[in-house]
């Protein structure tokens, strides 16, 4: 089925086209697939061996940077059938540009075709979309991954859960460290860290609450008429903006380091606290760092 005599140079042009599997990289940073289904594999490579090279819709490659290779971002299971089937070469839709691209892309690979995904393959695409931009929102997100914006809510909470558990790990351990020293002051400075972090964490995760709410109340409304809406002189955009806000804010306030001018002791330029907000941190002249920098 090749039509192509391509060499592995940067001659790519986007497009449709045949492209030789050995130029084609199944890059898993670009898996969009919890698990891969070897019995559509073998279903597909019958199809192609079949069928021939039309029997199966396009793959979706990316080349990034100027790469030699290309990198699958829709596709994985034909490509692994093709190899199966025998063939040496693949029909393509090649696109240019870099990793972010990738990441969006393979966000977006199997919402409209493919093997049914499962909830962890919707997880992992959610995912690959909130690297190739982190700034989207729940609705981007939600569009873009074929999902529904709780579903984005819950993931964004997990990945929360899960940072903040990781976080929790590391005070242990410090506590433990702290202990071996035999420093009760350390013991009881560490742990105190630990409990404000997660003070503050909780309030985040309410105002992360606050938005999916929003976004209830605003759905509920859509399937009303007019005289039974409650959201009628809500503005969502700038409630959504104030929400974001309160979030940045918030994150901002969280310990971030040891404080640098009494190492931990308290003294006026942290409040008393031992520690330091980023911002706070940021603000201190390097002179008066005390060599006790640590970054919680
Ligand atoms: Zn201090």
């Amino acid at each position: 089925m090749s039509k192509t005599s391509k060499v592995a140079t940067n001659d790519w042009t986007a497009g449709a086209q045949s492209v030789p599997l050995r130029l084609i990289q199944l890059d898993k940073r670009f898996q969009a697939r919890a698990q891969h289904s070897f019995d559509a594999v073998a279903d597909y490579a019958e199809e192609w061996s079949a069928g021939g090279a039309d029997a199966l819709p396009p793959v979706r490659l990316v080349v990034i940077d100027n790469a030699p290779a290309a990198v699958v971002v829709d596709g994985w299971h034909r490509v692994m059938a093709a190899e199966r089937a025998g063939f040496t070469s693949i029909r393509a839709e090649v696109l240019l540009g870099d990793t972010a691209l990738a990441f969006r892309e393979a966000a977006a690979a199997n919402t409209k075709h493919g093997v049914r995904r499962t909830n962890a393959d919707k997880r992992m695409s959610v995912g690959l979309m909130l690297q190739a931009k982190p700034t989207a929102t729940a609705i981007e997100v939600a569009a873009h991954c074929g999902v529904t914006r709780q579903f984005v809510y819950d993931c964004m909470e997990k990945s929360r859960a899960a940072q903040s558990a990781l976080a929790d790990a590391q005070y242990t351990r410090d506590l433990e460290v702290a202990r071996g020293s035999a420093d009760d002051t350390a013991v009881d400075k560490l742990a105190n860290t630990a409990r404000q972090t997660r003070d503050i964490e909780r309030v985040i995760a309410c105002v992360v609450g606050a938005q999916a709410q929003l976004d209830a109340l605003f759905e509920a409304d859509s399937n009303r008429d007019d005289k039974n809406r409650s959201s009628v002189y809500v503005n969502k955009q700038a409630v959504e903006m104030d929400l974001r806000n309160a979030i940045t804010s918030l994150r901002a306030a969280k310990p971030y380091s040891t404080c640098t001018v009494c190492g931990g002791v308290g003294c006026r330029a942290c409040r008393n606290t031992g520690w330091l907000s980023v911002g706070q941190y940021k603000l201190l002249p390097r002179t008066q760092a005390s060599g006790a920098e640590n970054v919680l």
